[in-house]
């Protein structure tokens, strides 16, 4: 049976937008070419300005995962709303927004609740 054409399966990932720019989600292997540094260092996730594709290596499970997929979302959402700061600052910003973000919004969202029962 011939597969029907599937946006989200483009480039075997999952597609999302940004800032009304289209990214594509895509896990590989822990050794792909796709997770080298341009120094020859090896990463577990990357973020391609040129081809608007994120690669995580295929084995992330759980909180590192999460983490991970999301450094990677921030450095996509820079790139997509021309947020420009330096790479040390923006590696800084995307690791802060992976370990601390979720916590973040959870508390905003509870005390938003809070704050209109009250109004
Ligand atoms: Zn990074």
């Amino acid at each position: 049976m011939e597969r029907a054409f599937c946006p989200l399966c483009l480039r075997g990932g999952k597609l999302f937008t940004i800032n009304n720019e289209i990214w594509n989600l895509v896990k590989v292997s822990r050794y792909s070419d796709m997770l080298q540094r341009s120094d020859g260092s090896r990463t577990v996730g990357m973020t391609d300005r040129d081809t608007k594709t994120i690669y995580l290596a295929d084995d992330l499970r759980g909180k590192f995962l999460d983490r991970v997929l999301c450094h990677e979302l921030c450095h996509a959402f820079c790139l997509s709303y021309n947020v420009y700061m330096d790479i040390d600052t923006e590696e800084i910003v995307a690791d802060f927004l992976a370990t601390y973000g979720r916590e973040v919004f959870e508390i905003a969202d509870r005390l938003l609740i809070e704050l209109m029962e009250v109004a």
